[in-house]
């Protein structure tokens, strides 16, 4: 089997243009029936990786997936492509199964999805041997090991197969799987040798940022109502913060819900559904929420709270732009939600890994370099270059001489007698006036407001600073009180130098100023134009029961809002539009898109009309013709009329496209007799012309007394050209 095969499948089925890397790898694998092992992140593109191979490949696939929630979708989406694909599971009643296995039978099906449940009874198994397989896929591959996180011990049986078939090639794919994991899916599998693809677990796509936790509320409800209609999911900690937050968004004109396991599984259901369907864009959650969520378009993940450990913490923002497109992570950052965790580790039956653990988490966010270098190193990674893409490459962390600022706060815990916790000590600096303050007599102490000139939000990070230097410490069983280590007291008695980053935190003014900021006709003509589209989509989403992204993607509708095709072959250069869309919705959103310009007779329209004048151009005049002759099947008159020139330059259209490697059959304009006849007359005519004189169709229209057309002789020009090549 050769990939140019797989490269048109890719064309004509998903309407891409080029593999991503390793991909094409890993067919090829699959094609010389290799076992192969597949290691790619989330939205790495695993299922092209066993998709393609389906189709290509004569016979049955058969795709092993403990999700059984996500097979509908998983088929519908291939079906929207024009796929034949069919899934059975416990879900379904003995008709519906009965019917699925006569379609199997009859060999209509390309790709088949069943659990392991169901694939691993008898009657299954013994359907299965009297089918054409040409490959069995395992889909999330780590719950076969009791090492992955979610193991589940009906695949520990999965052995059987290579057993039962065991000329069948075997693919398994996951998205996480650290060595132990992988050697014990191989041997679980009872794969054979098998070839192994590990891709970067990198998303570019994703920026990094961790932000103070304080006033953290105003940074979210900023930071959405700048992007409307973008799909996110806030983590947090307890479900009674999902809840708070959700309603802090619906306050706020937001369309929110909540999701925690204290729901009941009909709510859980509707809140998920909502969610992939963006009737509810954004849902505030605890981490239970996403697991069997494959929604290609969450624009942004938050995380209210720090998490637990970096494992959890990058599977939860690697939910984020599953598509490729540019998406957002935000961690909030406290030190009090530090606090909270730690004595949850402390309390946990592992408490030295789980301590461990959270502390990688720390420095994470403590990071002042590269947050990207410090996740993948995590991961076995080494980024040789700084990512540009999070918040520390993007805005490096000035130092200054903070001596003075630490002096005045350890002074402070001291006179405080090491009994206050952050707010109090905050406060005492500040030189507050709250009653407590005033009753215990803090009011008094030589330190009272002496750190009055600087915010409350920046003393939260230098104390933070100064916690994670390890010159304050947390007694987490003395009511969180502050306590001064050995080291906070070389700074105050010995003068020792304390390095601070400069914090830049911006006041609800500034903010404001930015966010008001507006934006240029073309970004809000690129903005209308895809809301329109998206609008559409969502209607033919709607009416057919499939969720927004199976219509096309938010990757699809950009590159569409790019292009913008005015023509259904140049729709058919979007990414993401196989032949299948092209032909179900390819007309409609075409339509769309015109419609949108003509009716905004205005400055803007100009502005879109001349962007795709020029993409017209740069397709060039010779390609435009090519496609309406080859994909719309117009003819050379049609051709000539719709585009205001000659049948002549048409053809010579044609011509030029036939050089360059398209097949034209020339024979449908002229038969091999006329061909005879012309090349007779251009023979005659070459001896004719004097020798500075260039030769022209003119002078063989002429010599042939005008019998024959223009048409007729290119033809035969253009087809003894190819002939001979
Ligand atoms: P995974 O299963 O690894 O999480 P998917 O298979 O769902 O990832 O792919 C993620 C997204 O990338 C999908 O929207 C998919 O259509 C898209 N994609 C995959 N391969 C390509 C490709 N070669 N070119 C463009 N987009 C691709
Ligand atoms: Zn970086």
């Amino acid at each position: 089997m050769n990939l140019d095969k797989a490269r048109h499948a890719l064309q004509q089925y998903f309407g891409y243009s080029s593999f991503r890397p390793l991909q094409e790898d890993i067919i090829s694998s699959v094609y010389t029936k290799n076992d192969t092992l597949v290691l790619m992140p989330t939205g790495g593109g695993k299922s092209i990786c066993y998709q393609i191979p389906a189709v290509t490949l004569e016979g049955l696939c058969i795709v092993i997936s403990p999700l059984i929630a996500l097979m509908k979708d998983q088929v519908n989406a291939l079906q929207t492509n024009g796929i034949s694909a069919a899934f059975l599971n416990s879900s379904q009643d003995i008709g519906e199964q009965r019917e699925i296995e006569a379609d199997v039978k009859r060999g209509t099906i390309k790709l088949l999805y069943v659990s392991p449940e169901k694939l691993l009874t008898d009657s299954f198994l013994y359907f299965l041997s009297s089918l054409p397989i040409s490959l069995f896929a395992v889909d999330e591959a780590h719950c076969i090991s009791q090492w992955g996180h979610d193991f589940r011990p009906e695949y520990t049986q999965l052995k059987t197969l290579k057993k039962r078939f065991p000329f069948v090639p075997m693919i398994a794919l996951t998205a996480t799987a650290d060595k132990i994991t992988r050697r014990d899916i191989v041997s679980q599998l009872g794969l054979e040798n098998p070839t192994e693809f590990v891709a970067s677990f990198n998303r570019p796509n994703l920026s990094l940022n961790v932000l103070p936790a304080y006033k953290r509320m105003d940074s979210i409800v900023n930071y959405i109502l700048r992007r409307p209609n973008e799909s996110g999911i806030i983590y947090c900690l307890s479900r009674k913060n999902t809840e708070n937050v959700a309603a802090r968004l619906q306050k706020a004109g937001v369309k929110a819900a909540y999701y925690h396991a204290g729901l009941n599984a009909h709510e859980r259901n509707r809140v998920q559904d909502d969610f992939i369907t963006d009737r509810t864009p954004i849902v505030c959650a605890t981490v239970a929420f996403g697991m069997g969520i494959d929604k290609p378009n969450v624009r942004w993940v938050m995380h209210y709270n720090i998490p637990k450990n970096i494992e959890g913490y990058y599977q939860e923002i690697g939910r984020a732009g599953r598509d490729g497109l540019i998406s957002d992570t935000l961690l909030f950052y406290s030190f009090q939600d530090l606090a909270i965790l730690k004595s949850f580790a402390e309390e946990s039956g592992q408490k030295e890994l789980q301590l461990a653990k959270l502390d990688r988490m720390q420095q994470y966010a403590d990071a002042r370099i590269c947050r990207r270098k410090i996740l993948l190193s995590y991961f076995g990674e080494t980024l040789l270059e700084n990512c540009g893409n999070c918040d520390v490459c993007k805005n490096p962390p000035k130092h200054f001489d903070g001596t003075i600022i630490a002096q005045k706060a350890f002074s402070a815990m001291m006179r405080l007698d090491e009994k206050v916790g952050f707010t109090m000590l905050i406060d005492v600096l500040r030189g507050s006036q709250r009653q407590e303050i005033l009753e215990k007599g803090y009011d008094k102490i030589k330190t009272y407001g002496a750190g009055s000139d600087i915010s409350a939000g920046i003393w939260q990070q230098h104390l933070l600073q100064f916690l994670n230097m390890g010159l304050i410490e947390i007694a987490y069983d003395q009511n969180n009180t502050l306590k001064l280590t050995e080291a906070a007291k070389a700074v105050l008695f010995q003068k020792k130098k304390v390095d601070l980053v400069q914090f830049e935190y911006k006041s609800k003014k500034e903010r404001e100023k930015q966010a008001a900021r507006p934006k240029s006709k073309k970004a809000q003509l690129y903005e209308g134009l895809f809301e329109e589209l998206r609008q559409l989509r969502r209607q033919i989403a709607d009416s057919k029961g499939i969720a927004p992204y199976m219509v096309f993607g938010d990757a699809t509708l950009k590159d569409m809002v790019d292009k913008a095709p005015t023509h259904l072959f140049q729709m058919r250069q979007v990414s993401g539009v196989g032949d299948t869309k092209l032909r179900d919705y390819g007309q409609v959103f075409l339509d769309a898109i015109l419609n949108y310009i003509k009716t905004k007779g205005n400055t803007r329209v100009d502005a879109h009309l001349e962007r795709y004048k020029s993409k017209d151009k740069q397709i060039s005049s010779a390609q435009v013709t090519l496609e309406l002759f080859k994909n719309e099947n117009k003819s050379l008159q049609q051709i000539a009329q719709e585009r205001n020139m000659t049948e002549g330059t048409v053809l010579g259209h044609l011509h030029k496209a036939s050089q360059e490697g398209h097949q034209i059959d020339w024979l449908e304009f002229v038969s091999l007799e006329e061909i005879e006849v012309i090349e007779k007359a251009i023979k005659v005519v070459r001896k004719r012309i004097p020798k500075d004189e260039v030769f022209r169709m003119k002078f063989v229209f002429e010599y042939l007394e005008e019998k024959m057309s223009y048409v007729k002789i290119r033809s035969a020009v253009a087809y003894r050209q190819k002939m001979e090549n």
